[in-house]
């Protein structure tokens, strides 16, 4: 049986050509991440390329989520680096200057957002270079001026945030949109937003890509403290979720990023929303051949909160063995998955019909021990409904839209199968559990269990469960003979 939890790998320099990207998805990678943050257009379309190619000589469907990078706020050029000391003053102007030191323990500097200025207040904390540095503002105003709390290197282009501070920014900036544009003419299969403050923001989004006839999946960022506290409007209307821990881990205090993981998998899983678990799971393989113990629980940990999927970064972009980082992950998620808390029947709530009828499809099929679920599915929702229960057995989501099958890359425990359009269900039956036959997924001598909406294509939710066991797969599968 394959492991459940979904891998996706950022792909960079140390991990950009058709063999190592081939590797990666023989060592379990079922996403990769083109990072949006660096890289042109170009560098992006050629390693789309690279991964089609791979994932054709792989013979595995793999999606392809964009990382667009939105309103990263960083300090400006300084003239050299700042060696700041406890009680040093950092003064923010508005102006863009080159930052520099004008008197003994007082520095100033620019910020790329210098509107965010306005909306500081005193006492409220800005951090640098991802959270190293911590400044408290002492006076606002015109001139912001800080002091620093613990001392540090700052240098150029650094990266800041305001943990204390609603921004009240654009999220999709002209960047952005030119990237949304780009990956809708690419057909990539997921974008990931960051750092999404409302659902506003998402909604945005779906319209752009809407308007660029785009039909990626949208996942939310959650790395802001404003999108922790919004995390239901925000999942509503999102296709899934990050838990994006490193700057999470900057806007919120340090020790609460585990609970947030907890609570946030909780919501995304009752939602049947994917959720995906996010940087420095394995990161001292980015240098080295191996990873801590604690690096290797904390893989372990998230698969077991309930996480669709787990990413690599840096481990894989710029690591120095990225097909090994990728093994060591799944074997982590193998092993840990023979200890997990399948069949979470009593957890969630009904939120529609369409969770009643798969509760008892799934528990009918966890009781009789089933081999997998077949789900016949249009637009892969009813899968990943199935998927929620988290049962044992695998699920076979059954489309003949590769969009979609490339859409359930990312579900826990969903296997994406193509299959030709059909005249009727029992012919696309038939077709299915023959094609399983041939492929080695389907074997006569065990129990399946089948769910689909009847007559197909009528909209509607799942109305039509069968088991299978010998004689009905014999019997669809002599139909199309
Ligand atoms: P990033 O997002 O790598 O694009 O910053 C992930 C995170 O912040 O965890
Ligand atoms: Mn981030």
């Amino acid at each position: 049986m394959d492991k459940k939890t979904k891998i996706l790998a950022t792909v960079g320099p140390a991990s950009d050509s058709v063999e190592i990207l081939e590797g990666l998805i023989n060592a379990g990678v079922n996403v990769f991440r083109l990072n949006f943050s660096h890289g042109t257009h170009e560098y992006h379309a050629s390693t789309l390329a690279k991964i089609r190619e791979a994932e054709k000589n792989a013979q595995k469907k793999v999606g392809v989520l964009q990382d667009i990078c939105g309103p990263k706020i960083r300090v400006g050029k300084l003239e050299e680096d700042f060696y700041l000391e406890v009680g040093d003053k950092l003064y923010f102007t508005k102006e863009q200057i080159v930052g520099k030191k004008f008197d003994e323990g007082k520095y100033e500097l620019c910020i790329n957002q210098p509107q965010i200025l306005d909306m500081l207040r005193e006492d409220e904390y800005i951090y640098l270079y991802d959270g190293n540095i911590r400044a408290r503002v002492i006076e606002a105003g015109d001139k912001i001026v800080t002091e620093i709390e613990n001392s540090g290197k700052l240098s150029s282009n650094k990266g800041v945030n305001f943990p204390n501070t609603v921004i009240n920014i654009e999220v999709i900036t002209p960047k952005d949109k030119e990237d949304l544009l780009w990956g809708a003419q690419h057909g990539v299969d997921f974008v990931a937003v960051s750092f999404v403050q409302s659902a506003k923001d998402i909604l945005n989004v779906r319209k752009i890509l809407k308007e660029h006839k785009s039909r990626s999946h949208i996942f939310a960022k959650i790395e802001k403290f404003d999108a922790v506290e919004k995390i239901d409007e925000i999942l509503e209307v999102s296709d899934g979720i990050m838990v994006a821990r490193g700057d999470l881990g900057i806007e919120v205090p340090y020790y609460k990023v585990p609970s947030i993981q907890k609570r946030l998998i909780a919501k995304a899983n009752a939602a049947s929303k994917p959720v995906i678990t996010a940087t420095q799971m394995l990161l001292s393989m980015a240098e080295k051949e191996m990873a801590t113990r604690a690096e290797i629980s904390d893989v372990a940990n998230a698969v077991l909160d309930g996480t669709d999927a787990v990413m690599l970064s840096e481990e894989s972009a710029i690591g120095v063995n990225p097909i090994h980082v990728v093994e060591v992950m799944a074997n982590t998620i193998r092993e840990t998955e023979t200890i997990y808390p399948y069949g979470k029947f009593e957890v969630y709530p009904f939120l529609d019909e369409t969770d009643i009828i798969s509760s008892s499809t799934a528990r009918l099929a966890d009781r009789l021990g089933v081999e997998a679920m077949i789900s016949l599915t249009s637009s892969g929702k009813s899968a990943k409904k199935l998927a929620r229960y988290r049962i044992k057995a695998d699920i076979y989501a059954v489309t003949h839209d590769e969009r979609i099958a490339r859409s359930l890359t990312i579900a826990w425990g969903i296997k994406p199968i193509m299959n030709i359009e059909a005249s009727n269900l029992n012919m696309m039956l038939g077709k299915t559990l023959q094609k399983g036959i041939e492929r080695g997924l389907i074997d006569k001598e065990k129990t399946y269990i089948v769910a689909a909406g009847y007559p197909a294509g009528v909209e509607g939710s799942t109305n039509f469960i069968r088991i299978l066991k010998k004689a009905q797969i014999e019997y669809y599968t002599d139909m199309v003979l």
